[in-house]
């Protein structure tokens, strides 16, 4: 064994590198992080091959001075913060002195800056080792170019996968920062083509439709809640706006974007059976709550933090996406989703108003037009869906036109003036409005009482006449408002799930005798998990009496079992606890539930007579939540009468 020596510097910021720098997306956050710590209030973000050849951030915070721009690659040294105590009250992003040396210990670095007061100064660095320093131009704010990242770590580069993953997780970054800033013009670009940008004008739904597009910007609702320690407000997407990964959930607290597990289940959780299985939101939530309730520093990059009363804070968030969209009339509109999809098969078109007004020149370098990314470039992959791609013209619409101008909006401004003047507002939805725009103050005792009542959701189906079916399997219907078509299916399955979640409840008393037991044979492993679980059975209202080794009897079922079908749902009711292995009560009430309603529902090619399919019309409006089967498939979608003049040319088209 060798002495024991301390490590060079050069080692010790490489290491750190191995932790804060794992991939060109980490860089792009820290440098980003650095800018807004700076006071900026326009970022611009220029990649080159997804960051391994370039990236380029330029900003206008405040600046480094030249005396103290060295001190920024030394280890350990930051401006943020200065004592104990300011650990505990963290404000920036940044605050552990590391960022820097550990960027510049594995790439070339130049850093332009100047505090806008006296000559800037200029660096580069390669390997950590300073090459050059002498004095540069004075515009205020930071220009730092990172070149050639992991030159001198050939390990760490082997795991940077390709280039459209490296550039899906920039713009992911670039997406979230975006978000949690609002009020920072943020501009991205890749190899010349402009991927995104946001107006920076502190509007989060506008910078949404920047991000997300404007499509699906209208199709977000506000929240908004408080408790005594949090407060919370964002943006939740209708259901019918869903995405296969949870990549669109935004989680931010005081301005920082982070991870978080249990917060992203609270948000999906407000939506109850509204989401199809296996789909997310797209949701922004952001928090704000004193700093000492959070711990920042648990990670080196700062992502995951540590929350005191995380349960009352996912109670908060629960309840104010439940209750949002229990006010909410979920009935898809057929255009709005067609143009929707219409929407995103564009390519990203964009022209010279979509250039920020920076004012220095040297940010808008080449005037030559960017080339457009095309949607199969970048839309493909889950995570690049975050492109921006609506129309500059859309966009600049939702910025500035008066929302009773849009003929064809259905969202609920946030502005009761700029809905009277829109004829086919419903009374209802104008009383709604009042609700949204108070938010409700609970302490967190009330939101868990709330929580366990399970609040009733608000009925607001309008009344609809029936009018015929098609195939067997689609019935029309219409009212004052337009005209409806519902999957039959779909809609028997919500009144019968609701139906039996209501049975399923209460079973304990009312249970049927059978005539001769019911003999159920399992093997071994099945005995025992079916053993651990009678519980959750017997709240079911299935008392299994062990009967031999591996054999139960059954000599009772709730009455809502179908007639002959006993032992098939019995059995079927089993298994359903088998494949889930270790359920809780409520959980299983809810999978037998959706499970009873799958059952006996009229298939598709099942003609339906006049009185049934009325019959089926009303049952539906008697519903807590007649717009999504249990799966979370749409039961009925609108075509309104302003889309039908549309469609017929009665009335000019808008898109
Ligand atoms: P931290 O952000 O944790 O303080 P960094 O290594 O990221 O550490 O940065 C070191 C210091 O350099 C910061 O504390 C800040 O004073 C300065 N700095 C870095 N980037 C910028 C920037 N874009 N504008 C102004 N100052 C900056
Ligand atoms: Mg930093």
């Amino acid at each position: 064994m060798a002495k024991i020596q301390e490590l060079s510097e050069l080692l010790t910021n490489q290491i750190a590198a191995g932790e804060v720098i794992e991939r060109p997306a980490s860089v792009v956050k820290e440098l980003i992080e650095n800018a807004i710590d700076a006071g900026s209030t326009q970022i611009e973000i220029l990649i080159e091959e997804a960051g391994l050849k370039k990236i380029k951030i330029i900003d206008n915070g405040e600046g480094i001075s030249s005396e103290e721009v060295l001190n920024a690659f030394k280890r350990h040294a930051t401006s943020k913060i200065y004592s104990r105590d300011d650990l505990f009250r963290i404000r920036t992003l940044g605050f552990r002195g590391e960022a820097l040396p550990s960027i510049a210990s594995v790439s070339e670095v130049t850093l332009e800056t100047s505090t806008g007061e006296q000559e800037g100064a200029f660096v580069y660095l390669r390997g950590g080792k300073l090459i050059e320093e002498r004095s540069a131009q004075s515009r205020k704010g930071t220009t730092i170019t990172v070149e050639n990242l992991f030159f001198n770590t050939p390990a760490r580069l082997k795991y940077v996968k390709t280039i459209q993953t490296e550039l899906a997780n920039i713009t992911d970054i670039v997406n979230r920062m975006a978000i949690s800033h609002p009020d920072i013009a943020f501009r991205l670009v890749h190899d010349e083509n402009q991927l995104m940008r946001t107006a920076g004008n502190g509007d989060l739904k506008q910078t949404l439709a920047g991000i997300y597009g404007v499509a699906l910007a209208k199709k977000m609702r506000k929240i908004d809640g408080k408790d005594l320690d949090f407060q919370i407000s964002g943006y939740i997407s209708l259901p019918e706006m869903t995405r296969a990964s949870r990549n669109y959930l935004s989680i931010i607290i005081n301005g920082r974007y982070i991870k978080n597990y249990l917060l992203n289940k609270a948000i999906v959780a407000g939506y109850r059976s509204k989401l199809m299985v296996g789909r997310f939101p797209i949701a922004v939530i952001e928090i704000t709550t004193d700093p000492l309730l959070m711990d920042v520093n648990v990670h080196p990059t700062k992502q995951e933090i540590r929350i005191s009363k995380e349960k009352e804070l996912m109670a908060l968030i629960e309840l104010a996406i439940h209750q949002c969209l229990s006010n909410e009339q979920l009935i898809p509109d057929a255009i709005a989703n067609l143009n929707f999809k219409k929407q995103t098969d564009q390519t990203y078109n964009s022209d010279e108003q979509t250039k920020l007004n920076f004012s220095d020149d040297s940010i808008n370098q080449s005037n030559k037009p960017e080339k457009a990314a095309t949607y199969h470039d970048l839309w493909e992959t889950p995570k690049t869906r975050f492109f921006s791609n609506q129309k500059n013209e859309e966009f600049n619409n939702l910025q500035s036109k008066p929302a009773d101008e849009d003929e064809n909006e259905t969202f609920i401004l946030n502005e009761p003036d700029s809905l009277n003047n829109q004829e086919d507002k419903s009374s209802l939805q104008v009383a709604l409005l009042s609700q949204h725009q108070a938010p409700y103050l609970q302490t967190a005792e009330k939101l868990m009482e709330a929580k366990k009542m399970d609040l009733p959701e608000k009925i607001n189906l309008p009344s609809l006449e029936y009018i015929g079916q098609m195939h067997g399997t689609y019935l029309f219907a219409q009212n004052e408002e337009g005209l409806y078509i519902l999957d039959q299916h779909a809609a028997q399955e919500r009144i019968k799930y609701e139906y039996f979640r209501k049975k399923i409840g209460e079973v304990s008393t009312d249970l049927q005798e059978l005539l001769v037991p019911i003999l159920l044979d399992y093997p071994n492993s099945d005995t025992i998990k079916i053993k651990e679980n009678q519980q959750a059975l017997e709240e079911i209202g299935i008392h299994l009496e062990a009967f031999g080794q591996n054999s139960f009897l059954l000599r009772s079922h709730p009455v809502w079992f179908d007639k002959g079908a006993e032992e098939q749902i019995a059995k079927d009711l089993i298994d359903l606890l088998l494949e889930k292995g270790k359920v809780d009560v409520a959980k299983f009430r809810e999978a037998t539930a959706i499970m009873m309603s799958c059952k006996g529902s009229i298939k598709a090619n099942h003609h339906l007579n006049d009185a049934e399919a009325r019959s089926l019309l009303k049952d539906l409006t008697k519903t807590k939540n007649p717009y999504n089967c249990p799966h979370g498939r749409p039961v009925l979608i609108r075509f309104t009468n302003n889309d039908m003049e549309k469609m017929f040319k009665r009335i000019q088209d808008s898109h």
